[in-house]
């Protein structure tokens, strides 16, 4: 699995449509200060299903949108579509090539998509589990995160290992299970209530 091309619009410096390709081997993205280099990796881990402003470098999720300059209006939506080369079959869906799609209105609507079919945020978590890209995966290496992972508590960093482990996946199953087991729990005891009540 390889990452073929972003495609980015309304999102953050990117006004028109922008699409980036990738090919086999290493790509540097270059630029001058302020020209938007960082803006890309902020776009792959918003479309990945960030939901934390503060990791897109901004103070509230409407910040991504093109805010506008001197000579030109703000727009009204950021989309943002990576394409994955899927031909191993590494992430769990029939396709040979992933695009996952999000985009966002200054209304606050906001929508995801894969391979065009429209989808739940929890959809697009489910098929990047512990394939290291999602968005607390370590396919994005950020500027001083090295550092907050060496000093972070054992807990954040056993994620890591989890996530490169493939568990990522189970745990989260069986977190979900356990919460059903919980209710159901809870449902048992209302009932043997009643019944007593009834007796
Ligand atoms: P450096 O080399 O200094 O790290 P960079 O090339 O990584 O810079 P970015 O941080 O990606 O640059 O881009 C910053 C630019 O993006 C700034 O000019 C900022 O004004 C612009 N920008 C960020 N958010 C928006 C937005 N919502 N609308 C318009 N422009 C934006």
């Amino acid at each position: 699995m390889y990452l073929k091309s972003i495609e980015v619009q309304g999102f953050k410096s990117f006004v028109h449509k922008t699409v980036l390709e990738f090919h086999n081997g290493i790509t540097g993205i270059v630029g001058p200060n302020g020209s938007g280099k960082s803006n890309v990796a902020d776009a792959v881990r918003w479309v990945l299903g960030e939901q934390r402003a503060k990791q897109l470098r901004g103070s509230n999720m409407q910040d991504v949108i093109f805010a506008g300059t001197e000579n030109r209006k703000p727009l009204g939506f950021a989309s943002v579509a990576i394409t994955l080369d899927n031909a191993d079959h590494q992430l769990p869906i029939e396709y040979e090539e992933v695009t996952v799609t999000r985009r966002v209105y200054r209304s606050g609507e906001s929508e995801y998509l894969i391979n065009g079919s429209g989808c739940r945020l929890k959809d697009v978590y489910e098929l990047f589990y512990d394939t290291g890209i999602g968005k607390e995966g370590y396919s994005i290496i950020g500027q001083g995160q090295i550092d907050r992972i060496l000093s972070g508590k054992p807990e954040e960093r056993r994620e890591l290992f989890d996530e490169a482990a493939g568990i990522v996946k189970f745990k989260r199953r069986k977190a979900t299970a356990q919460k059903k087991l919980e209710d159901e729990k809870q449902n048992l005891v209302r009932v043997c209530d009643i019944l007593s009540e009834l007796e």
